[in-house]
């Protein structure tokens, strides 16, 4: 059974491995799937058909000196269980991880399920009715349902990833943060608390009553006797409803304002006014990942690296990552103290990247390998290998490894721009790592698609880090 959802993790991601202490995964194999590098695979099938089939664990937390593991999950079985690995683990069997994982879906579920649906929404009866309204009507029959958000779609982008619960279980329940290791049947050993975790990464939920209403007026002609008269009629009906407000999450908080949105119609013989939720605006406040930080260091676990194992791993499944995706690039490359803005300075950068001349500039141009005419969004500068390459400015790797036809790649976010190194031979940094403008941060090499030994370097703006600048114009030549 997989202990963390194998599609999440993405290169760089720290975790815990029981017995063996921290790790962080440097070589997956590089097979990228929506901009996520796996790590692992459900099955074996998968794995082959993305050519991978194992994974690279630099492990940190034995003293200074890194070891490395290659887990081998050809021979697993498909039954990943990297949380599991491990001498603190003793005895501990995968069917009690089988039984948790269901346990952490069930929890998730079950939370759910304490909201309204839809179709609970639908189905139930309207609270008040006036006039000509007939008492006991189905609030789908009056109001036009799927202008109405249910519960249940409210709270759903606020639910709890079993994954994250899952690692937050495991990091919290291992005999070495609680320190009680030994044998399961003794009593010692891994201690997860499932419910326990779920309730503190819960979030907290505020919410306003709001009143969806249906008015209508109408004028029939009825006869009295022999005389036609005109008779005026009119309905109401009332419906309270719940809007979120609030939701104090693990994440982030979030802040929803509503308001009415009116509905008037003339109809053939009358008039009608409908009034349903209409939502203004969702505010997401920081700071980031605050409430997870602080059930982390609850339980002792202050160290940074223990934090950024489980943040590492929230922000990855986040459900709402999509925000993240969008505002922060690839969700590896978030990091959580680090201000993007999109605001470059556009001045020069202090230092050049490597010595040597522009053998490729920026712009339109003939593949040389492939002869396809396509933008090159950077610039090449040849020079032999093992070159040094700097860091052009200050900044923090956001990202070091294997990026397709990029090769050895390192991207530097710089606050107001992200520069891209490829096609390295070396590297000297590390994921994580600040640097400084003019710190050695690898070699010159011709990994990837490359015709010879070169740096290809990349300038990137904007709030995805997705539009490309000529790395020329701020280099000094
Ligand atoms: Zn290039």
């Amino acid at each position: 059974m997989i202990a963390v959802d194998p599609k999440v993790i993405p290169y760089g991601t720290h975790m815990y491995i029981p017995g063996y202490g921290y790790g962080v995964a440097l070589d997956t194999g590089g097979a990228i799937k929506g901009q996520k590098i796996d790590l692992f695979y459900d099955t074996i099938q998968e794995a082959n058909n993305w050519g991978r089939r194992w994974v690279t664990i630099q492990l940190l937390g034995k003293g200074e000196t890194a070891e490395y593991v290659n887990a081998d999950l050809s021979n697993l079985g498909g039954e990943v269980a990297i949380l599991s690995f491990g001498k603190t683990d003793i005895e501990w069997p995968l069917a009690k991880d089988a039984e948790l994982y269901r346990k952490y879906l069930q929890l998730d579920a079950d939370w759910l399920d304490s909201f309204k649906s839809e179709g609970e929404l639908a189905e139930s009866k309207v609270d008040s009715a006036y006039g000509n309204a007939s008492f006991g009507a189905r609030v789908d029959k009056i109001w036009n349902i799927s202008n109405i958000p249910s519960e249940k779609d409210q709270v759903d982008p606020h639910r709890v990833a079993w994954s994250l619960l899952a690692s937050l279980d495991k990091v919290l329940g291992d005999p070495i943060v609680h320190g009680e290791s030994g044998l399961e049947s003794e009593g010692r050993g891994r201690k997860p608390n499932p419910e326990k975790h779920f309730k503190k990464l819960c979030p907290e939920l505020e919410w306003q009553t709001f009143t969806l209403s249906y008015y209508e007026t109408w004028t029939e002609e009825v006869k009295v006797g022999d005389e036609i008269q005109e008779k005026t009629y009119e309905k109401e009906y009332k419906k309270k409803i719940r809007l979120l407000t609030s939701a104090k999450c693990y994440d982030a908080n979030y802040q929803y304002s509503w308001s009415e949105n009116v509905e008037e119609q003339k109809t053939a013989n009358g008039y009608k006014k409908i009034i349903t939720p209409k939502l203004n605006s969702v505010v997401r406040t920081g700071p980031y990942y605050e409430k997870l930080r602080s059930i982390l260091q609850e339980e002792g676990l202050g160290s940074d690296m223990d934090l950024e194992l489980v943040l590492r791993i929230a922000e990855n499944i986040d459900p709402l990552f999509q925000i993240d995706y969008m505002i922060f690039g690839t969700p590896m490359e978030i990091d959580l103290d680090t201000e993007i803005s999109d605001d470059f300075s556009g001045n020069k950068f202090p230092v050049n990247p490597c010595t040597g001349r522009v053998t490729s500039s920026f712009g339109m141009r003939k593949h040389p390998i492939t002869g396809v005419v396509k933008m090159h969004t950077g610039i090449d500068i040849g020079a032999p290998r093992g070159s040094p390459v700097v860091a052009v400015k200050d900044g923090y790797v956001v990202y070091r490894g294997v990026m397709g036809g990029y090769g050895n790649t390192i991207m530097i976010e710089h606050g107001d721009c992200r520069t891209l190194y490829a096609h390295m031979s070396r590297f000297n940094v590390n994921a994580g790592e600040r640097v400084s403008a003019g710190q050695k941060i690898g070699e010159v090499g011709s990994t990837g698609v490359s015709t010879g030994p070169h740096l290809h370097i990349e300038v990137r703006i904007g709030k995805n880090r997705t539009e490309y600048l000529d790395p020329a114009k701020f280099l000094i030549f």
